[in-house]
């Protein structure tokens, strides 16, 4: 039997999957990250959950995929740098090879929200498109693109940033260092922004009462469920992001022609919001109809496993192309 393991790297938790070539699963597990222990705690620990996971199977593992949740030099394994980690720990490290070593099997890394995209296309709502958009929508947000099946890189391997594409011209500093990028308006603190904006400016909404009056409770979820009480606010706030995604992926639409756009992460799950963007997209159709068609809104199917169902499926097809 050959086993795969797709290891996720969060800030909070590090979960891993084994899998046999087939997709069936053999085992799902987690353990903390404990960031504030630096990469080289954090790498040693990782390389020890993975040894246990060999030693419950009791198989040779054929090769370890591990998500980077920021921007890698995949080629060369090297994190560049993961914005939701401690500041410097990470910048520059030899990931794959350190896991490597520690483990004696092959690992490849990529980055999350491509993770995600593969893992969507191999094993979930992507599987039978060949061209499709991947937006994962949490604090931040992330994209993938597949196009004639295969996961899109780019030059450098950072192809698919949707999220740091500019919708607002001169808009809001975003932290990847340029302004007005789709993250700083539709990802969840964008959201909580507004709602507390809002607020402060004395608009009366449903979103002060579900938190009593304690602005540090407002969530993308109370947001949601304003809204789905009708809260006038709240779904002009929702209205504005779905907006904004709307702009994102009608660009994307016009430069890549997909079938299919799927959409993931915690604000995904949100029914009201999706109904929103599927009606946007639906009043663009008339633009070039014959030739982009139209495309499909569907939600992602490995939600929390994603990034590590997409690393597993990363390291199984490059063992298979032989990388
Ligand atoms: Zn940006």
């Amino acid at each position: 039997m050959e086993v795969f393991i797709g290891i996720d790297l969060g800030g909070t938790y590090i979960k891993a999957i084994a899998l046999q070539k087939d997709g069936s699963l053999l085992l799902e597990k987690q353990i903390p990250t404990l960031p504030e222990r630096g990469s080289g705690d954090v790498i040693k620990r990782m390389a020890s959950f993975v040894k246990e996971i060999q030693e419950t199977l009791n198989q040779p593992i054929k090769g370890v995929g591990v998500t980077v949740p920021g921007v890698l030099r995949r080629e060369e394994g090297i994190v560049v740098m993961m914005p939701n980690f401690p500041p410097d720990q990470w910048r520059g490290v030899h990931l794959r090879d350190q896991l490597h070593q520690l483990t004696g099997w092959s690992v490849e890394l990529l980055n999350d929200a491509r993770a995600a995209a593969y893992g969507e296309k191999v094993f979930g709502a992507g599987r039978n498109f060949s061209h499709f958009i991947c937006l994962t929508i949490g604090t931040g947000i992330g994209g993938g693109i597949v196009a004639d099946g295969r996961l899109l890189m780019g030059s450098r391997g950072v192809g698919g940033e949707i999220g740091h594409q500019v919708v607002v011209p001169n808009g809001e500093l975003c932290g990847c260092g340029n302004k007005g990028c789709l993250e700083t308006v539709a990802s969840g603190p964008a959201i909580v922004t507004s709602a507390i904006r809002f607020i402060k400016q004395g608009l009366h909404t449903k979103i002060r009462e579900l938190v009593e009056s304690d602005l540090n409770l407002i969530t993308p979820e109370i947001v949601a469920q304003a809204a789905g009480m009708g809260d006038q606010a709240a779904i002009h706030i929702l209205e504005n992001v779905a907006g904004h995604i709307c702009t994102a992926l009608n660009n994307m639409k016009a430069v890549l022609n997909p079938e299919a756009v799927i959409l993931g992460g915690g604000i995904a799950n949100n029914d009201l919001l999706l109904r929103m963007i599927e009606e946007r997209l639906e009043e663009k159709e008339i633009l070039f109809p014959h030739y982009l068609g139209s495309m499909q809104v569907k939600r992602a199917e490995l939600t929390h496993m994603a990034g590590a169902y997409g690393a597993a499926a990363w390291v199984m097809h490059t063992s298979r192309e032989g990388k």
